[in-house]
């Protein structure tokens, strides 16, 4: 992409609203936009981060062996009412009524729905295991939205719903989320730590949140220091081999890290104490096992292998993608801006003309524009007639991993300068060598 073409909003002042460092970048690097109240619009440079997310999630939840469908956003009362939960979810539920007078409503979540897609095609428990799963938008009419996207009122989400036969079926499911999760969320260069939670609205016994660690998150989380030096990395799993699935669970979730709903002071007294962490955390997902809570409620059964119908075990597992986007921010920035893990960046390195119109100093951004991008990288090229400041500054902010800044002083030694987001470190090396660096 030439930044001449390009749509990127960049604002020059601070905007004095936002009250956390990740809201005020994604407006100051013109990511998105506030319409109303916790709903916004998506510029191209947010968009782009936000599908990259997206596919991150599909191709960890497609390595998991579960299948992506869409639902609509806008439902009928009915089937909440099958649930009982349209009148049980309160306030947080945006009631619509439409010119027929039908009682509908803006899908918060999507439970019932798919439950109902379930019961309309699965009779044998031969169909099973199944695991559905949707990205698509949720409202939720939070009493405070805030934080920009963090706590937006419409937001985008990843919910995933099983069916299973039996209570350890479901449970497998569980830990197979699990796992998907942790390779989600490592690939976006974070570390979100699974911690026994509360269910709230959605019901059922078993559930943990993953949270992102994070002073401006939250909620308030308790955890032994140890769980921080966990992680999944590289490691292959068969997802269908239920032992190594519980394996992962067991070693990411046995040390004690509870949110505040859930915090046993007695328990967390065993832990030693400079291991013992009080701080604060964004939950950017869940995962939840509730039994036949839906199944039974809405007559979601299959036949048994004796002939015998039998409810459906569920669990369902959300990812707030949109949110991901903040929590990504607080988790990696610096004063003068974003600083994006390669896993999600827009663009993977930025090209900078320190002199547009300069004939060599043009054909050498074309050249390396062209290499990278048949190198299959994306780069981004300020190719505006601006000074270097104002350039850099665009840069730093919209937070690139590399930056390769080319001037017609350079030119003369044959050297571009290659910079690292991260570490700010340059290097002077020949155009071809930073090209080999990147791909
Ligand atoms: P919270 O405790 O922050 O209100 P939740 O527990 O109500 O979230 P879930 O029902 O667990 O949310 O939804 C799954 C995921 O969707 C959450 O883990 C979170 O990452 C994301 N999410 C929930 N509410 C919002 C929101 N208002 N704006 C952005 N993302 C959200
Ligand atoms: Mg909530
Ligand atoms: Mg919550
Ligand atoms: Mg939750």
């Amino acid at each position: 992409m030439r930044l001449s073409r390009y749509f990127l909003p960049v604002l020059k002042e601070s905007p004095r609203d936002a009250q956390i460092v990740s809201h005020r970048y994604m407006l100051q690097a013109g990511m998105i936009k506030q319409a109303s109240a916790g709903i916004y619009s998506w510029l191209p440079l947010g968009f782009k981060v936000l599908r990259r997310i997206e596919d991150i999630v599909h191709e960890e939840q497609a390595k998991a062996g579960h299948i992506a469908i869409q639902m609509p956003t806008i439902q009928s009362a009915d089937l909440w009412r099958e649930s009982g939960r349209y009148d049980a979810y309160g306030d947080e539920l945006l009631r619509i009524t439409d010119r027929h007078d039908h009682e509908m409503l803006f899908t918060p979540t999507a439970e019932e729905l798919v439950t109902d897609i379930f019961r309309s095609h699965v009779s044998s428990y031969k169909s099973l295991p199944l695991t559905l799963y949707q990205i698509q938008w949720k409202f939720r009419d939070e009493r405070r939205p805030r934080f920009g996207v963090m706590r937006g009122r419409e937001f985008y989400m990843k919910d995933g719903y099983n069916f299973d036969l039996t209570k350890e079926d479901a449970l497998h499911a569980y830990n197979r989320h699990l796992v998907s999760y942790l390779r989600t969320y490592e690939r976006m260069g974070l570390q979100a730590i699974p911690m026994r939670a509360d269910s709230g609205p959605i019901g059922g016994d078993d559930t943990h949140e993953f949270l992102v660690l994070a002073e401006t998150g939250e909620s308030e989380v308790f955890y032994d220091s140890a769980v921080t030096d966990l992680t999944f990395g590289d490691r292959d799993i068969d997802y269908d081999n239920v032992d190594q699935c519980a394996a992962v669970m067991e070693e990411f979730t046995t040390k004690y890290a509870r949110t505040d709903e859930t915090h046993d002071e007695a328990l967390f007294n065993e832990v030693p104490e400079e291991r013992r962490k009080v701080a604060r955390g964004i939950e950017v997902g869940q995962i939840f096992y509730f039994g036949t809570k839906y199944s039974e409620a809405m007559g979601a059964t299959v036949q048994g292998p004796d002939g015998k119908p039998v409810p459906v075990h569920m669990g369902s597992h959300g990812i707030g993608v949109s949110r991901l986007l903040g929590a990504i921010i607080e988790a990696s920035h610096d004063d003068n801006g974003i600083i994006w893990p390669e896993g999600v960046t827009p663009y993977h390195a930025g090209i900078v003309n320190l002199k547009q119109g300069d004939a060599e100093a043009d054909a050498a951004c074309e050249a390396l524009y062209a290499q990278l991008t048949n190198a299959g990288l994306e780069p981004l090229y300020d190719d505006r007639d601006e000074r270097a400041g104002g350039k850099f500054a665009t840069m730093d902010m919209i937070g690139l991993p590399w930056r390769i800044t080319v001037g017609p002083r350079g030119l003369k030694n044959g050297v571009v300068e290659l910079t690292s987001r991260k570490t700010g470190e340059s290097e002077e090396m020949a155009p071809e060598a930073a090209v080999a660096r990147l791909v």
